[in-house]
Protein backbone atom coordinates (compact mmCIF):
# COMPACT_ATOMS: atom_id res chain seq x y z
CA UNK A 1 0.00 0.00 0.00
CA UNK A 2 1.47 3.62 -0.82
CA UNK A 3 2.27 5.55 2.23
CA UNK A 4 3.52 8.91 1.34
CA UNK A 5 5.65 9.13 4.39
CA UNK A 6 7.75 6.44 2.69
CA UNK A 7 8.19 9.02 -0.26
CA UNK A 8 9.14 12.27 1.19
CA UNK A 9 12.22 13.06 2.02
CA UNK A 10 13.70 12.86 4.97
CA UNK A 11 14.16 16.25 5.77
CA UNK A 12 10.76 17.01 5.32
CA UNK A 13 9.20 14.52 7.22
CA UNK A 14 11.21 15.97 10.07
CA UNK A 15 10.78 19.61 9.34
CA UNK A 16 9.09 21.63 11.80
CA UNK A 17 7.28 24.37 9.23
CA UNK A 18 7.28 28.05 10.26
CA UNK A 19 4.08 29.01 12.72
CA UNK A 20 2.47 32.19 11.83
CA UNK A 21 1.20 35.04 14.29
CA UNK A 22 -2.16 33.93 12.35
CA UNK A 23 -1.26 30.55 12.97
CA UNK A 24 -0.76 31.29 16.43
CA UNK A 25 -4.17 32.87 17.13
CA UNK A 26 -7.14 31.69 15.47
CA UNK A 27 -9.72 33.16 17.81
CA UNK A 28 -11.66 36.35 17.98
CA UNK A 29 -10.11 39.29 19.17
CA UNK A 30 -10.33 43.75 18.56
CA UNK A 31 -7.11 44.48 18.65
CA UNK A 32 -4.14 42.87 16.93
CA UNK A 33 -0.85 43.07 18.44
CA UNK A 34 0.77 40.39 17.37
CA UNK A 35 2.36 40.49 13.47
CA UNK A 36 3.88 43.73 13.69
CA UNK A 37 1.58 45.02 10.63
CA UNK A 38 1.10 48.93 10.52
CA UNK A 39 -1.47 49.46 12.63
CA UNK A 40 -2.79 52.96 11.05
CA UNK A 41 -3.61 51.37 7.76
CA UNK A 42 -2.27 51.28 4.03
CA UNK A 43 -1.87 54.03 1.27
CA UNK A 44 -4.52 51.33 -0.28
CA UNK A 45 -7.57 50.19 0.75
CA UNK A 46 -7.64 49.72 4.80
CA UNK A 47 -7.76 46.03 5.44
CA UNK A 48 -4.44 45.56 2.94
CA UNK A 49 -2.46 46.39 5.88
CA UNK A 50 -2.80 42.61 6.86
CA UNK A 51 -1.42 39.80 6.41
CA UNK A 52 -3.83 37.48 4.37
CA UNK A 53 -5.02 33.96 5.52
CA UNK A 54 -2.21 31.34 5.06
CA UNK A 55 -4.38 28.57 4.23
CA UNK A 56 -6.62 30.80 2.11
CA UNK A 57 -9.61 28.85 3.81
CA UNK A 58 -12.45 30.87 2.23
CA UNK A 59 -11.46 29.74 -1.25
CA UNK A 60 -11.13 26.14 -0.46
CA UNK A 61 -14.62 25.97 1.22
CA UNK A 62 -15.23 27.67 -2.34
CA UNK A 63 -13.80 25.05 -4.36
CA UNK A 64 -14.88 21.65 -1.94
CA UNK A 65 -18.37 22.54 -2.94
CA UNK A 66 -17.37 23.25 -6.79
CA UNK A 67 -15.03 19.80 -6.99
CA UNK A 68 -16.25 17.77 -4.17
CA UNK A 69 -12.96 17.63 -2.44
CA UNK A 70 -12.46 18.12 1.10
CA UNK A 71 -10.40 21.55 1.69
CA UNK A 72 -7.98 19.36 3.78
CA UNK A 73 -7.14 17.50 -0.05
CA UNK A 74 -6.62 21.07 -1.55
CA UNK A 75 -3.69 23.36 -1.71
CA UNK A 76 -3.36 26.53 -3.74
CA UNK A 77 -0.18 27.88 -5.17
CA UNK A 78 1.28 31.23 -6.79
CA UNK A 79 -0.19 29.45 -10.28
CA UNK A 80 0.81 25.48 -10.43
CA UNK A 81 4.40 26.54 -11.06
CA UNK A 82 4.03 26.57 -7.25
CA UNK A 83 2.65 23.12 -6.36
CA UNK A 84 5.00 22.07 -9.12
CA UNK A 85 7.76 23.11 -7.56
CA UNK A 86 6.75 22.00 -3.98
CA UNK A 87 6.51 18.63 -5.12
CA UNK A 88 9.88 18.15 -6.84
CA UNK A 89 11.00 19.71 -3.06
CA UNK A 90 9.17 17.64 -0.55
CA UNK A 91 9.69 14.29 -2.44
CA UNK A 92 12.83 14.38 -4.56
CA UNK A 93 16.25 14.01 -2.60
CA UNK A 94 18.78 16.01 -5.19
CA UNK A 95 21.28 14.38 -6.99
CA UNK A 96 19.89 10.65 -5.88
CA UNK A 97 15.76 10.33 -6.91
CA UNK A 98 14.43 10.43 -10.90
CA UNK A 99 10.98 11.62 -11.90
CA UNK A 100 9.79 10.88 -15.49
CA UNK A 101 8.01 12.82 -17.99
CA UNK A 102 6.37 12.04 -20.97
CA UNK A 103 7.92 14.03 -24.43
CA UNK A 104 6.43 16.24 -26.18
CA UNK A 105 4.67 17.85 -22.71
CA UNK A 106 4.93 21.05 -20.85
CA UNK A 107 8.14 22.43 -20.16
CA UNK A 108 7.51 23.47 -16.41
CA UNK A 109 8.54 19.66 -15.13
CA UNK A 110 12.13 19.34 -16.89
CA UNK A 111 12.96 23.37 -15.97
CA UNK A 112 11.43 22.62 -11.97
CA UNK A 113 13.68 19.15 -12.15
CA UNK A 114 17.01 21.08 -13.61
CA UNK A 115 16.37 23.60 -11.03
CA UNK A 116 16.06 20.99 -8.11
CA UNK A 117 18.86 19.36 -9.35
CA UNK A 118 16.84 15.83 -9.96
CA UNK A 119 17.49 13.54 -12.99
CA UNK A 120 14.64 13.66 -15.08
CA UNK A 121 13.88 10.57 -17.58
CA UNK A 122 11.87 10.84 -21.12
CA UNK A 123 9.69 8.24 -22.12
CA UNK A 124 8.45 9.84 -25.36
CA UNK A 125 4.55 9.56 -26.05
CA UNK A 126 3.93 7.39 -29.11
CA UNK A 127 2.73 8.82 -32.57
CA UNK A 128 -0.83 9.39 -31.51
CA UNK A 129 0.71 10.72 -28.28
CA UNK A 130 -0.50 8.49 -26.08
CA UNK A 131 1.88 6.83 -22.78
CA UNK A 132 4.08 4.29 -24.07
CA UNK A 133 3.91 1.53 -21.56
CA UNK A 134 6.34 -0.60 -22.46
CA UNK A 135 8.90 1.61 -22.76
CA UNK A 136 7.61 3.23 -18.82
CA UNK A 137 8.15 0.42 -17.35
CA UNK A 138 11.76 0.17 -18.11
CA UNK A 139 12.33 3.45 -17.35
CA UNK A 140 10.74 3.20 -14.01
CA UNK A 141 14.01 2.76 -11.29
CA UNK A 142 14.25 2.51 -7.69
CA UNK A 143 14.58 6.34 -7.26
CA UNK A 144 12.18 7.29 -9.33
CA UNK A 145 9.66 9.18 -7.62
CA UNK A 146 7.57 11.28 -9.55
CA UNK A 147 5.18 10.39 -12.78
CA UNK A 148 4.21 13.66 -14.59
CA UNK A 149 1.56 12.88 -16.94
CA UNK A 150 -0.02 16.10 -18.82
CA UNK A 151 -4.11 15.47 -19.77
CA UNK A 152 -5.07 17.36 -21.90
CA UNK A 153 -1.39 17.13 -23.35
CA UNK A 154 0.58 20.62 -23.78
CA UNK A 155 1.08 21.31 -26.89
CA UNK A 156 -0.41 18.23 -28.44
CA UNK A 157 -3.48 19.19 -27.00
CA UNK A 158 -5.27 15.29 -26.88
CA UNK A 159 -6.15 13.75 -23.65
CA UNK A 160 -4.22 10.72 -22.08
CA UNK A 161 -6.04 6.91 -22.29
CA UNK A 162 -8.00 7.23 -18.88
CA UNK A 163 -6.95 3.27 -18.83
CA UNK A 164 -3.39 3.59 -19.34
CA UNK A 165 -3.23 6.71 -16.74
CA UNK A 166 -5.34 4.14 -13.91
CA UNK A 167 -2.76 1.06 -14.89
CA UNK A 168 0.65 3.67 -13.97
CA UNK A 169 -1.76 4.52 -10.27
CA UNK A 170 -2.25 1.22 -9.87
CA UNK A 171 1.19 -0.19 -10.45
CA UNK A 172 3.69 2.93 -9.58
CA UNK A 173 4.52 3.40 -6.20
CA UNK A 174 5.67 6.94 -6.63
CA UNK A 175 3.42 10.05 -6.85
CA UNK A 176 1.17 10.26 -10.28
CA UNK A 177 0.83 14.04 -10.92
CA UNK A 178 -1.90 14.07 -13.55
CA UNK A 179 -1.77 18.07 -14.90
CA UNK A 180 -5.08 18.89 -16.11
CA UNK A 181 -4.75 22.28 -16.52
CA UNK A 182 -6.89 22.01 -19.99
CA UNK A 183 -9.86 19.29 -18.24
CA UNK A 184 -12.38 21.85 -18.33
CA UNK A 185 -12.43 22.04 -22.46
CA UNK A 186 -12.23 17.97 -22.31
CA UNK A 187 -14.75 15.11 -23.00
CA UNK A 188 -12.83 13.38 -20.50
CA UNK A 189 -13.41 13.41 -16.83
CA UNK A 190 -11.02 14.66 -14.34
CA UNK A 191 -9.63 12.38 -11.70
CA UNK A 192 -10.31 14.86 -8.75
CA UNK A 193 -13.19 12.65 -7.95
CA UNK A 194 -11.18 9.72 -7.88
CA UNK A 195 -8.78 10.89 -5.17
CA UNK A 196 -10.03 8.05 -2.56
CA UNK A 197 -9.17 5.41 -4.71
CA UNK A 198 -5.56 6.12 -5.75
CA UNK A 199 -3.32 7.45 -2.77
CA UNK A 200 -0.49 8.38 -4.96
CA UNK A 201 -2.70 10.42 -7.23
CA UNK A 202 -1.84 14.31 -6.96
CA UNK A 203 -4.47 16.43 -9.84
CA UNK A 204 -2.95 20.05 -10.85
CA UNK A 205 -5.33 22.27 -12.06
CA UNK A 206 -5.48 25.83 -12.47
CA UNK A 207 -7.65 29.24 -12.67
CA UNK A 208 -5.23 30.82 -15.85
CA UNK A 209 -7.08 28.76 -18.95
CA UNK A 210 -10.93 28.26 -18.28
CA UNK A 211 -11.39 30.38 -15.67
CA UNK A 212 -9.78 33.28 -17.58
CA UNK A 213 -7.72 34.58 -14.73
CA UNK A 214 -3.83 33.59 -15.85
CA UNK A 215 -3.21 37.30 -14.50
CA UNK A 216 -4.06 36.13 -11.25
CA UNK A 217 -1.88 33.47 -10.49
CA UNK A 218 -3.80 30.74 -8.95
CA UNK A 219 -2.96 26.85 -9.00
CA UNK A 220 -4.72 23.98 -7.07
CA UNK A 221 -3.46 20.53 -6.14
CA UNK A 222 -5.72 17.96 -5.00
CA UNK A 223 -4.59 15.01 -3.56
CA UNK A 224 -4.54 12.88 -0.09
CA UNK A 225 -4.54 15.08 3.45
CA UNK A 226 -1.11 13.57 3.96
CA UNK A 227 0.53 14.89 0.68
CA UNK A 228 -1.36 18.23 0.81
CA UNK A 229 -0.11 18.34 4.31
CA UNK A 230 3.50 18.21 2.96
CA UNK A 231 3.17 21.13 0.91
CA UNK A 232 1.60 23.20 3.22
CA UNK A 233 4.83 22.34 5.43
CA UNK A 234 7.09 23.67 2.69
CA UNK A 235 5.30 26.51 1.41
CA UNK A 236 6.11 30.16 2.20
CA UNK A 237 3.41 31.05 4.24
CA UNK A 238 1.51 33.91 2.88
CA UNK A 239 1.80 32.65 -0.91
CA UNK A 240 -1.47 34.05 -1.67
CA UNK A 241 -1.79 37.59 -1.48
CA UNK A 242 -5.05 39.59 0.10
CA UNK A 243 -6.51 41.01 -3.38
CA UNK A 244 -5.87 37.50 -5.21
CA UNK A 245 -7.66 35.83 -2.76
CA UNK A 246 -10.40 38.60 -2.59
CA UNK A 247 -10.74 38.29 -6.69
CA UNK A 248 -10.25 34.20 -6.79
CA UNK A 249 -13.09 34.21 -4.40
CA UNK A 250 -15.16 36.67 -6.68
CA UNK A 251 -14.85 34.30 -9.93
CA UNK A 252 -15.56 31.09 -8.41
CA UNK A 253 -19.23 32.69 -8.12
CA UNK A 254 -19.43 33.38 -11.81
CA UNK A 255 -19.30 29.31 -12.93
CA UNK A 256 -22.17 30.01 -15.53
CA UNK A 257 -20.36 32.70 -17.22
CA UNK A 258 -16.87 30.37 -17.09
CA UNK A 259 -18.95 27.41 -18.52
CA UNK A 260 -20.26 29.89 -21.23
CA UNK A 261 -16.91 30.69 -22.26
CA UNK A 262 -15.74 26.79 -22.28
CA UNK A 263 -18.56 25.83 -24.57
CA UNK A 264 -18.10 29.05 -27.11
CA UNK A 265 -14.04 28.35 -27.17
CA UNK A 266 -14.77 24.48 -27.76
CA UNK A 267 -16.82 25.46 -30.56
CA UNK A 268 -14.73 28.18 -31.98
CA UNK A 269 -12.10 25.36 -31.70
CA UNK A 270 -14.11 22.96 -34.02
CA UNK A 271 -14.63 25.80 -36.21
CA UNK A 272 -11.21 26.62 -36.49
CA UNK A 273 -10.28 23.28 -37.08
CA UNK A 274 -12.64 22.80 -40.10
CA UNK A 275 -11.15 25.83 -41.49
CA UNK A 276 -7.39 24.94 -41.24
CA UNK A 277 -8.17 21.66 -42.81
CA UNK A 278 -9.14 23.37 -45.84
CA UNK A 279 -6.12 25.23 -45.89
CA UNK A 280 -3.13 23.91 -48.55
CA UNK A 281 -0.97 24.79 -46.46
CA UNK A 282 -1.89 22.95 -43.61
CA UNK A 283 -1.00 18.99 -43.53
CA UNK A 284 -2.51 17.94 -40.31
CA UNK A 285 -4.89 19.32 -37.38
CA UNK A 286 -4.31 17.16 -34.24
CA UNK A 287 -7.56 16.39 -32.54
CA UNK A 288 -7.71 18.79 -29.28
CA UNK A 289 -9.24 18.53 -25.63
CA UNK A 290 -8.41 21.82 -25.07
CA UNK A 291 -8.36 25.37 -26.00
CA UNK A 292 -5.50 25.16 -28.70
CA UNK A 293 -4.77 23.41 -31.41
CA UNK A 294 -1.59 21.47 -32.94
CA UNK A 295 -1.55 22.03 -36.75
CA UNK A 296 1.31 20.58 -39.01
CA UNK A 297 1.97 23.05 -41.61
CA UNK A 298 3.62 22.63 -44.77
CA UNK A 299 6.48 25.01 -43.44
CA UNK A 300 6.00 25.76 -40.07
CA UNK A 301 8.48 28.39 -39.90
CA UNK A 302 7.94 30.34 -42.85
CA UNK A 303 3.47 30.18 -41.88
CA UNK A 304 5.14 31.38 -38.49
CA UNK A 305 7.49 34.51 -39.59
CA UNK A 306 4.72 35.55 -42.35
CA UNK A 307 2.13 35.17 -39.44
CA UNK A 308 4.45 37.44 -37.40
CA UNK A 309 4.44 40.06 -39.57
CA UNK A 310 0.91 40.56 -40.35
CA UNK A 311 0.77 41.03 -36.09
CA UNK A 312 -0.58 37.43 -35.37
CA UNK A 313 1.23 35.84 -32.75
CA UNK A 314 1.05 31.66 -32.28
CA UNK A 315 3.50 29.10 -30.88
CA UNK A 316 5.94 27.55 -33.29
CA UNK A 317 6.92 23.83 -31.84
CA UNK A 318 8.15 22.55 -34.92
CA UNK A 319 11.65 21.85 -33.13
CA UNK A 320 10.15 19.71 -30.51
CA UNK A 321 9.77 16.15 -30.82
CA UNK A 322 7.01 14.50 -32.67
CA UNK A 323 6.30 18.22 -33.73
CA UNK A 324 7.92 18.59 -37.24
CA UNK A 325 6.19 21.58 -38.62
CA UNK A 326 3.55 22.36 -36.06
CA UNK A 327 2.33 25.70 -34.97
CA UNK A 328 0.49 25.64 -31.65
CA UNK A 329 -2.40 27.82 -32.12
CA UNK A 330 -4.41 29.17 -29.21
CA UNK A 331 -8.34 29.62 -30.04
CA UNK A 332 -9.33 33.48 -30.12
CA UNK A 333 -11.94 35.39 -29.88
CA UNK A 334 -14.26 35.17 -33.37
CA UNK A 335 -12.65 38.10 -35.10
CA UNK A 336 -9.40 37.15 -34.15
CA UNK A 337 -9.51 33.79 -35.29
CA UNK A 338 -11.04 35.40 -38.59
CA UNK A 339 -7.93 37.55 -39.27
CA UNK A 340 -6.06 34.29 -38.71
CA UNK A 341 -7.34 32.03 -40.69
CA UNK A 342 -7.67 34.87 -43.57
CA UNK A 343 -3.80 35.43 -42.71
CA UNK A 344 -3.35 31.86 -43.31
CA UNK A 345 -4.57 31.12 -46.31
CA UNK A 346 -3.07 34.07 -48.22
CA UNK A 347 0.04 32.78 -47.35
CA UNK A 348 2.25 32.14 -50.12
C1 LIG B 1 -0.95 26.71 -18.84
C2 LIG B 1 -0.55 25.46 -18.13
C3 LIG B 1 -0.51 25.42 -16.75
C4 LIG B 1 -0.89 26.61 -15.92
O1 LIG B 1 0.14 27.15 -15.25
P1 LIG B 1 -0.18 28.36 -14.22
O2 LIG B 1 1.14 28.50 -13.54
O3 LIG B 1 -1.26 27.84 -13.30
O4 LIG B 1 -0.61 29.52 -15.00
C5 LIG B 1 -0.17 24.23 -16.12
N1 LIG B 1 0.10 23.13 -16.85
C6 LIG B 1 0.04 23.13 -18.18
C7 LIG B 1 0.29 21.89 -18.92
C8 LIG B 1 -0.27 24.30 -18.87
O5 LIG B 1 -0.29 24.31 -20.21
Amino acid sequence: MFNPNNVVRNNIRNLKPYSSARDEFKGEANIFLDANENSLGSPLLKWYNRYPDPMQWKIKQKLSVIKQVPVDQIFLGNGSDEPIDLLFRCFCEPGVDEVIVFPPTYGMYEVSANINNVHLSKVPLTKEFQLDLEALESAIKPHSKIIWICSPNNPSGNSIDRQDIEMVLNNFDGLVVVDEAYINFSRQKSLVTDLADYPNLVVLQTLSKAWGLAGLRVGMAFASSEIIGYLNKVKPPYNISEPVQELALKALDEIGQVNDMILQLVDARKQLELDFVKSPQVVKVYPSDANFLLVEFTQARAMYDYLVGKGIVVRDRSNVLLCDNCLRITVGTDAENLKLVDAINSFQ
